[in-house]
């Protein structure tokens, strides 16, 4: 039997109520006060009593987790906002001097927001994110938060009320008519946030419309949720817990696949009962788990993690989806890996688990032509390269097709490699740059073609 938790989050302003904290001293304390000025910060009780080993902060990868840490702002920015701090105690002045270093993290300035949405009657449909064909993602408006907060989340801006809901689904859930339109969508990606976040009825509201006649080309529906990891009580013992998997059990019953996209960091997250006892009740409504996390320093960057992970899954029913390079967003000094070292990692742990669990595609990017694949590291006449494929593209005909760029051991992104084979540019490049000028030229091409990475699309991979 696994007894109902009462869910409690914790935020900055909460810190004194963590017994747990007390194993910190005055230092750590003060640092964790001063780093959630600027970065978001929320935990839960569940993550703090059962997936946390306080007898191994500050490494233990929980609590790198959801616990912000003094190395995740630059020397210089801590010192300046532990000042303010210091200096006024003064809401105002402590909150200017945040924002001024948020807006050095590359916080994805709103109009960035914009770069995936559709228009329909020549306005922008709110909440609707279309980059591959066959797939829409929907943010719903109230699935805009999470149990807990990722350190290393790269929608960190808009949980700190930087990035507003814009991009969030309106009242009048236009969405809904734009997919009515768009009969080659097969898939809706329901994000945010988490969208396991929401109550049933407004879970309800998004999800049964979409078994109606008429969303008959809608045959996938997923949902990207970190909620069986930090909250797994809500498929279990909360009070909609089972309304929540007939919800399920309906979706299926209409014919549809129903996938569940779970973000799982590190199998720390799989150990307990409920965890287990979630991941049970989910598929047995018939819906399937597919599993995807970043690969992040500190969290996960170690081969035996991974295929442990995958492992763990593959037992508990789960399939290994994809494996994330991590954005270059937010404290992504702390976090990012080498794509060398990424690539390494990757190999290791797929080397060690058998066929059920290679299922898992990566390291993938999630960058501004597609997700983009590192398939290899290899000497092609003489030259040493990086083996890269899209596994997602804008144009669905670049999927699959190898292509090539230098070796660089400090590349950390996509937009950091240069063709290999001394070409000029990648084989997309034109096209890509004609995709972007027809879909939303005005926005982004206006003042000229801005970095790659600037305009980095902000989507949710879960
Ligand atoms: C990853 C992603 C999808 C889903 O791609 P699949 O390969 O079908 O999993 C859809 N839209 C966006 C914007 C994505 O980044
Ligand atoms: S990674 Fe997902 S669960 Fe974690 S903070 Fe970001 S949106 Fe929330």
């Amino acid at each position: 039997m696994i007894t109902p938790r009462k869910m409690k989050f914790y935020s900055a302003k909460d810190i004194d109520k963590i017994p747990q904290l007390k194993k910190l001293d005055e230092e750590q304390l003060f640092a964790l006060r001063v780093v959630s000025e600027v970065l978001p910060f929320r935990t839960n009780n569940y993550v703090v009593e059962e997936l946390i080993d306080w007898n191994n902060i500050p490494d233990d990868p929980i609590y790198q987790l959801t616990f912000l840490q003094k190395d995740m702002l630059a020397e210089e920015q801590y010192n300046r906002i532990a000042e303010a701090i210091i200096r006024s105690g003064d809401k105002e002045d402590i909150k200017n001097v945040a924002n001024e270093i948020r807006l050095e993290l590359n916080p994805h300035p709103s109009a960035q927001l914009t770069v995936n949405v559709p228009q329909m009657d020549d306005e922008p449909v709110p909440g609707v994110q279309h980059k591959y064909k066959e797939t829409v993602l929907i943010f719903p408006s109230s699935g805009q938060t999470c149990h807990a907060y990722c350190t290393f989340c790269f929608r960190w801006a808009q949980f700190v009320g930087m990035n507003d809901l814009k991009l969030a689904t309106d009242e009048s859930k236009r969405f809904q008519k734009y997919l009515l339109q768009h009969k080659e969508v097969t898939d809706v990606l329901l994000t945010g946030g988490d969208p396991m976040i929401m109550g049933l009825k407004n879970l309800k509201a998004y999800i049964e419309p979409l078994l109606q006649p008429g969303f008959d080309h809608i045959r996938t529906i997923r949902i990207g949720t970190k909620a069986v990891a930090y909250w797994p009580f809500k498929f279990v013992t909360d009070k909609e817990a089972d309304g929540v998997l007939r919800l399920f059990e309906k979706v299926i019953k209409s014919g549809k696949h129903l996938a569940i996209m779970g973000h799982y960091n590190h199998w720390k997250e799989l150990t307990t009962e409920v965890s287990h006892e979630a991941i049970k009740r989910i598929r047995n409504t018939g819906a399937q788990i597919r599993t995807q996390s970043p690969l992040v320093k500190h969290i996960n960057d170690d081969p035996n993690v991974w295929s442990k992970l995958w492992q763990m899954q593959v037992e508990l029913g789960c399939i290994p989806y994809y494996f994330f390079v991590e954005r270059n967003t937010g404290a992504k000094n702390y976090f990012m890996i080498p794509l060398v070292r990424a690539y390494e990692i990757f190999k290791e742990a797929y080397r060690n688990v058998s066929g059920l669990a290679r299922t898992v595609r990566g390291p993938s990017m999630s960058a501004l032509p597609g997700k983009v694949a590192i398939d290899g590291i290899a000497e092609i006449k003489g030259e040493k390269v990086f083996v890269l494929k899209f596994i997602q593209g804008r144009n669905p005909e670049w999927c699959k097709k190898p292509f090539f760029a230098k070796y660089d051991e400090k590349a950390r992104w996509l937009t950091d490699l240069k063709p290999a084979f001394g070409e000029e540019k990648f084989y997309y490049q034109d096209e890509l740059n004609e995709i972007i000028r027809r879909s939303n030229g005005q926005l982004y091409f206006g003042t000229g073609v801005r970095e790659e990475e600037e305009v980095a699309d902000n989507v949710v991979e879960f």
